[in-house]
């Protein structure tokens, strides 16, 4: 069967939920072989996570390097083994570091770039949301290994049992001076909420809120639910929430279960990050606003009386 490989993304060894998209998408063209890249000990926590969900083998480049230089090691690793195992396809997830490597790895070997996957198919062919979500196309490289970034959230994640065999492979020591090291690492505020890409349900609160303060509502609808926060561009720009959590097509893109837009008015750079959601409830006081044509559940009202009430409810229920 072909070997398609799949970049583990993951932060000191934590397996970000999009790694086991990318194995589920892997496994509709051939074989997943996780590649991991990242400081001595990585594999030995990631290995049965990753056997969990189809890996059949798992590539693995660790060093001091390979976790303190941003995206070089990620490249030069998934080149060479590009020329070694002739892979079917390279998955990568659509962040923006998978993204900056999905590019240069194209460059590198020649191959098609297909980016902002939400589906693959066998022949390695995808569906695309391209134009700021403008639209949806079917596409596939004309040359070379393609090189495939896949949307977090695009693909549901469903699990498998793989073998995960270890394999070892050398770090390509790259010229100090031409690549980027981190220096330190810190933190996001965030508190105990889920990673915003990474969440199942988000709750996004945009200029209808009115202030930084009034943030509150949706940070209390988004805690009884679980969920993470978002926020529109308006604002961000207001300075309502940190830019961190800006959805759309100049901010993150994510594909949640439900996504719970209060008070925003549903431009198309907004959508643009959040129409692939699979369930959007609006809850706007205009009845006009363009949000409520991809909106799945529509309420016209005050945010301010209905997200309190949806509040109290969820926490009533649970
Ligand atoms: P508005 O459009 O002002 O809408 C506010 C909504 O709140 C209105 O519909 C109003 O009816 C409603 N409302 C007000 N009060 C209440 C209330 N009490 N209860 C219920 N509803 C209420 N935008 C993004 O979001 N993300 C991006 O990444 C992004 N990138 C951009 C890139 C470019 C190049 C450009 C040009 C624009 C970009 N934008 C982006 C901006 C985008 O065009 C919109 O301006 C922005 O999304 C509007 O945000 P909003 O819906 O919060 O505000």
């Amino acid at each position: 069967m072909a070997e398609v490989l799949v970049l583990v993304d993951h932060v000191d060894g934590e397996v970000k939920k999009v790694t086991y998209e990318l194995l589920t998408a892997a496994r509709a063209i051939g074989e997943p072989s996780a590649v991991v890249v990242g400081a001595p000990g990585t594999a030995a926590k990631v290995n049965q996570a990753l056997a969990g969900y189809g890996a059949a083998k798992v590539y693995v480049a660790e060093s001091e390097n390979a976790a303190n230089q941003l995206v070089t090691p990620e490249v030069d690793v998934l080149a060479a083994l590009v020329g070694q195992a002739s892979p079917a396809a390279v998955l990568v997830a659509a962040t923006p570091k998978g993204k900056e490597v999905a590019g240069r790895l194209a460059i590198r070997t020649g191959s098609g770039l297909l980016v902002d996957a939400v589906d693959v198919a066998a022949d390695a062919s995808v569906t695309q949301s391209i134009f700021g979500g403008a639209f949806t196309v079917k596409a596939k490289a004309g040359t070379g290994v393609p090189v495939i970034s896949v949307r977090p959230g695009g693909v549901e994640a469903v699990a498998a049992e793989g073998a995960a065999t270890e394999q070892a492979l050398e770090v390509p020591a790259t010229d100090a001076a031409k690549v980027v090291t981190i220096t330190s690492r810190e933190p996001l505020k965030g508190g105990d909420r889920p990673e915003l890409t990474e969440a199942s349900i988000v709750v996004s609160g945009g200029r209808g809120v009115g202030s930084a303060e009034s943030f509150e509502v949706v940070e209390k609808l988004a805690d009884t639910l679980g969920a993470a926060v978002g926020a529109s561009r308006a604002a961000v720009d207001s300075g309502y929430y940190p830019h961190q959590f800006q959805v759309g097509q100049t901010g993150k893109t994510v594909s949640p279960q439900l996504y719970i837009a209060l008070g925003i008015s549903g431009a198309i750079q907004h959508r643009a990050g959040m129409q692939t959601s699979k369930t959007i409830i609006a809850v706007n006081k205009d009845t006009e606003a363009p949000i409520f044509e991809i909106a799945d559940f529509g309420v016209v009202g005050d945010l301010f009386k209905v997200a309190p009430q949806l509040t109290d409810e969820v926490a009533k229920r649970k």
